[in-house]
């Protein structure tokens, strides 16, 4: 019992650390491969977040692409050139009056 409770808090750690490199919040993929350790196989499979310069989602339908793709692979929908992040939700949007995420407004 107790050696598996280290394996899980490992496995946890583990989880936590692949989920910050992504992205991710690692305190919850953190607590999540603590609770079950095949989630750690989850979290290695699953694309990276947003990460500022590297990756941006897509507007239409969310994925994650990369910086430099012109369109999605995803939808096939060309991105707009003028992407901001929306400061209530994080999503990358076209510079509009509203985010079309959230329909918040992106201007205040
Ligand atoms: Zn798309
Ligand atoms: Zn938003």
């Amino acid at each position: 019992m107790y050696r598996f409770f280290l394996f899980q808090l490992l496995v946890g750690i583990l989880g936590g650390y692949i989920a910050s490199k992504k992205g991710r919040n690692p305190l919850f993929w953190g607590l999540v491969c603590f609770i079950l350790p095949l989630m750690v196989l989850v979290i290695g499979i699953l694309p990276p977040l947003l990460k500022s310069g590297k990756t941006r989602q897509c507007p239409y339908c969310g994925k994650v692409l990369r910086e430099s793709d012109t369109e999605c692979k995803y939808c096939g929908k060309e991105m707009p050139i003028n992407l901001v992040q929306c400061r209530a939700c994080g999503s990358f949007v076209p510079e509009k009056d509203y985010c079309m995420q959230c329909h918040r407004k992106l201007k205040s």
